[in-house]
């Protein structure tokens, strides 16, 4: 399994000034591939670094705010060649698709199938399996993942909450922090909730990204070097263009 960093930025402002980019995780395993979470500009990441989207088997959403969808109907329309080829299968949440939809209703048949996400249930794309988390406490419909029967885990954006370690048990852990400092009001992670979630864990690796400014300001990878020392864990912070194999 292989796993492409398309962006690391989290959050509007992040997002508004591309400091870093925000085009998601693309995912392979054999002849297989997805699209994750493609973001605004996630299209100019995969011509950037060369993957073909008409060679897309999937489009998978976490949720539906712009960050995690912004390029997801440009997406479509590349893996579809405009829709004149009909490929792949769109995987997201039922809001997505229902109230205040973020994928266009024109180009709706362009993918040969679209699945509504429900929590804590198994999918298969090709090669790649892998399981919805219980809903993240979040503002939309929102999931996190677990691919390969425990291979990569993926804890998208949430606030905490008690079993969020298990529902994501891995041996390798991509950690969306977009705080700094815990704020209880916002419904995102911070530091000290990834450093909880990697102690219960204890994967062979664990992966920050989905930066927020305050990380950003603080350096993704001092911050992930910090986290390493206290839990004697290996952490890394994500980025732009990282290729991890899993
Ligand atoms: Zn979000």
């Amino acid at each position: 399994m292989k796993l492409t960093f398309m962006g690391t930025a989290g959050a509007r402002f992040m997002v508004a000034k591309q400091f870093l980019a925000s085009g998601g995780l693309f995912l392979e395993e054999g002849g297989t591939r997805l699209c994750m979470d493609p973001g605004p500009g996630a299209v100019v990441q995969y011509a950037k670094r060369k993957v073909d989207a008409s060679r897309l088997d999937g489009i998978l959403i976490s949720h539906r705010h712009l960050d995690h969808c912004g390029d997801v109907n440009v997406m479509i329309e590349a893996m579809t060649e405009g829709g004149f080829r009909p490929r792949g299968t769109l995987f997201c949440p039922s809001d997505a698709l229902d109230s205040d939809p973020v994928v266009l209703q024109y180009l709706r048949g362009f993918p040969r199938e679209l699945v509504r996400l429900e929590p804590a249930t198994g999918y298969q794309l090709g090669e790649i399996s892998f399981r919805t988390s219980p809903r993240h406490p979040h503002g939309a419909e929102t999931y996190g993942f677990i691919f390969g029967d425990g291979k990569l885990g993926w804890v998208t954006d949430s606030g905490y909450y008690e079993g969020i370690a298990e529902d994501h048990r891995a041996e390798v852990l991509i950690i969306h922090t977009v705080l700094m400092d815990c704020r209880p009001e916002l419904p995102h992670l911070c530091i000290a909730d990834a450093e909880r979630i990697i102690r219960e864990v204890k994967p062979r690796l664990a992966v920050l990204t989905h930066f927020g400014m305050t990380v950003w300001r603080a350096h993704p990878w001092e911050v992930a070097e910090a986290l390493a020392q206290r839990t004697g864990i290996e952490v890394k912070a994500a980025r732009d263009g990282m290729t991890l194999e899993v």
